[in-house]
């Protein structure tokens, strides 16, 4: 069986979420009440793979939000407790999705592996990355050309490109696909350094320039709901996969050529049956989901019960390959852009 560990995007549409569930304590109560609820076990899911081989998983909701960010304890309490349920629950291998692998890592959760009488075996849990920087890296190649970007000659710029997610794309962007350039940008100067030296290549620039630069941008970063971005600045045509948590890049740059697509998102062949998609806010819930929570289900199919993806900056790009041909292999796609549909020549005249 499989698990996936998420959380809703805003405390405001946890209560919706309960109240719609029927959690009727949860959905009146404040913050206090939210920071002290349990993780709940919400849906049980059977899937198909393209193979005909079929899966069981469940979701857990961490009742973690990300206005709890800031109360480290409450913060490391709602992963832990998750992560606890799901072993107790007997799933062989879960994944933790949104926030909960950056609290995780960040907190350096694997410090603490006895919770209560339970202790935690990380070959159970998987973060995910290793399928989101594939997905990602795939999303720039096939949607790139679309738009009239040669990646051979294309400056490419990296936002997050010390992080987990964003090491990987890079590995795989100068190994693979062989961009014209690659553009880091990060708050950490040393860190940069580091991987420069790692990449042998790619250039070190702050965010505004690398904008300014880049005719594709990948966002492997959570910013500040507070940034702004200057479409004037950017390179005409654009594509920007933001594959940050949350999503809302198209409403800071989206328009004019510039392009932007859903990072890390993958669709499956089959309709699913489960409600957990639609609070993720994907335009086909019963298809799309969360690259990371598909990891967990190809490691499932795949019987690789294996923390696949586990600490930072591991991700190979032969781990990357590997699960990338797991996905084509079980009825996954990358998200790709809308077809450009041509203008009827009535409504051009008119
Ligand atoms: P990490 O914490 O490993 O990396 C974050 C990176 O972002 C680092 O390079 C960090 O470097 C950089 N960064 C953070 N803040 C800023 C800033 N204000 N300006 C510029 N750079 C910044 O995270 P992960 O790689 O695990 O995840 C990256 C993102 O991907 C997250 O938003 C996560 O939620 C999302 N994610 C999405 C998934 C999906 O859509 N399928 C799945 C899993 C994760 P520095 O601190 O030096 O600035």
């Amino acid at each position: 069986m499989f698990g996936l560990i998420g959380h809703s995007s805003s405390f405001e549409e946890a209560r919706r979420k309960a109240g719609a569930l029927g959690y009727d304590e949860f959905a009146a109560g404040d913050m206090d009440v939210w920071c002290s609820a349990p993780p709940q076990l919400l849906e049980t899911v059977s899937v198909t793979s393209l193979t005909g081989k079929t899966i069981q998983g469940v979701y857990i909701d961490s009742c973690f939000v990300p206005e709890m960010l800031s109360r480290f304890k409450t913060a490391t309490r709602k992963v832990q407790n998750a992560m606890e349920l799901a072993q107790k629950s007997g799933i062989a291998i879960t994944a933790l999705g949104g926030f909960t692998s950056i609290i995780f890592e960040n907190f350096d959760l694997s410090k603490f592996q006895q919770i209560r009488s339970t202790t935690l075996e990380w070959e159970r849990f998987t973060t995910g990355n290793t399928h989101t920087a594939w997905v990602i890296c795939r999303q720039v190649e096939t949607n790139a050309p679309h738009l009239g970007i040669d990646l051979s000659t294309a400056k490419v710029a990296v936002v997050g490109a010390t992080g987990d997610i964003g090491s990987g794309v890079c590995r795989w962007l100068s190994q693979r696909t062989g961009v014209g350039e690659l553009l880091l940008v990060a708050r950490q100067r040393q860190r940069l350094l580091d991987l420069q030296s790692e990449l042998g290549g790619g250039r070190i620039l702050p965010l505004e320039d690398a904008l300014a630069e880049a005719n594709v941008v990948v966002w492997v970063a959570s910013l500040p709901q507070t940034l702004t971005i200057d479409r004037e600045r950017l390179q005409h045509p654009c594509l920007m996969i933001d594959g940050g948590y949350p999503k809302n890049l198209d409403t800071k740059a989206a328009g004019d050529g510039v392009h932007v697509l859903k990072g890390g998102v993958v669709e499956f062949f089959n309709d699913i049956d489960w409600q957990m998609m639609e609070v993720a806010e994907m335009e086909n819930p019963k298809r799309q989901m969360f690259a990371c929570f598909a990891e967990a289900m190809l490691l499932e199919f795949e019987g690789w019960h294996t923390n696949f993806s586990w600490g930072r900056n591991n991700i190979s790009v032969e781990s990357m390959e590997q699960i990338g041909n797991a996905s084509l292999r079980h009825g996954f796609q990358p998200l790709g852009l809308e077809p450009v549909v041509p203008q009827p020549l009535a409504a051009a005249v008119a």
